[in-house]
């Protein structure tokens, strides 16, 4: 059951296409894991295809929508179904499998299509693994794996991060996440996450570097670019 779903305010500037693609792309992930924010972002659309629809009547008082006006509609409904667009799709015929820690993880079907913009798998610290994915943004996007027994240490964030659990948990002191789960954090959120038992696949979007807060970690932050970029 999915706890943590995107903000009113994140879905609109989605379905709106006014999210860059690194962000959009969370979002759409996210959209394949959650039947509840799928049917929200159906209603906005309609509700944003019906707004545009009127606005094209008004401009042109004509009788009924002409073949015109259906075009310009279809293109508003799929230009809005789509946000992702701007990304430079490839034709892929990768099976959206990826293979870590001797385990298979099915990246949902936004993720997938991205697959072969998924750059290699680096060590970060303890068992905890990095791979950038490429989509040609400010924002830099990562799937970051973290083993069962992983802790990163206290931070908070100079940026805007949103991590997505693709598959297994984490925790921090906010609460207990699992697959689909959406969070937002900023400066306002000091956490140190962890997993316990069961590892974590998670897809993280920032356009800040951490900022780490407690202890002997602090040494960490002139090497806060490993969790940026
Ligand atoms: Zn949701």
């Amino acid at each position: 059951m999915i706890k943590a779903h995107p903000s009113d305010a994140l879905l609109h500037s989605y379905v709106a296409g006014d999210l860059n693609s690194a962000s959009g792309l969370v979002v759409s992930t996210h959209l394949d894991m959650c039947p509840h924010c799928k049917r929200m972002a159906n209603v906005i659309e309609e509700e944003l295809t019906a707004a545009m629809a009127a606005e094209t009547e008004n401009g042109a008082p004509t009788d009924g929508l002409g073949d015109d006006d259906m075009q310009l509609m279809l293109d508003a409904i799929f230009s809005s179904a789509a946000p992702d667009e701007g990304l430079v799709t490839t034709k892929t015929t990768n099976d959206g499998l990826i293979y870590l820690d001797g385990k298979r993880f099915q990246l949902p079907r936004s993720l997938a299509r991205q697959q072969e913009r998924i750059g290699p798998w680096n060590k970060m610290m303890g068992n905890m693994w990095r791979a950038p994915i490429n989509l040609g943004t400010d924002e830099v996007a990562n799937l970051i794996y973290m083993g069962s027994g992983t802790s990163v240490p206290e931070h908070t964030h100079k940026g805007t991060e949103l991590q997505l659990v693709i598959n297994g948990s984490f925790s921090d002191e906010y609460g207990h996440y699992h697959d689909g789960d959406l969070l937002f954090l900023d400066g306002t959120h000091q956490h140190t996450p962890h997993t316990s038992d069961e590892d974590c696949l998670i897809l993280a979007v920032m356009d800040g570097p951490l900022h780490f807060t407690s202890g002997i970690s602090r040494l960490l932050n002139p090497f806060s670019s490993l969790f940026f970029r």
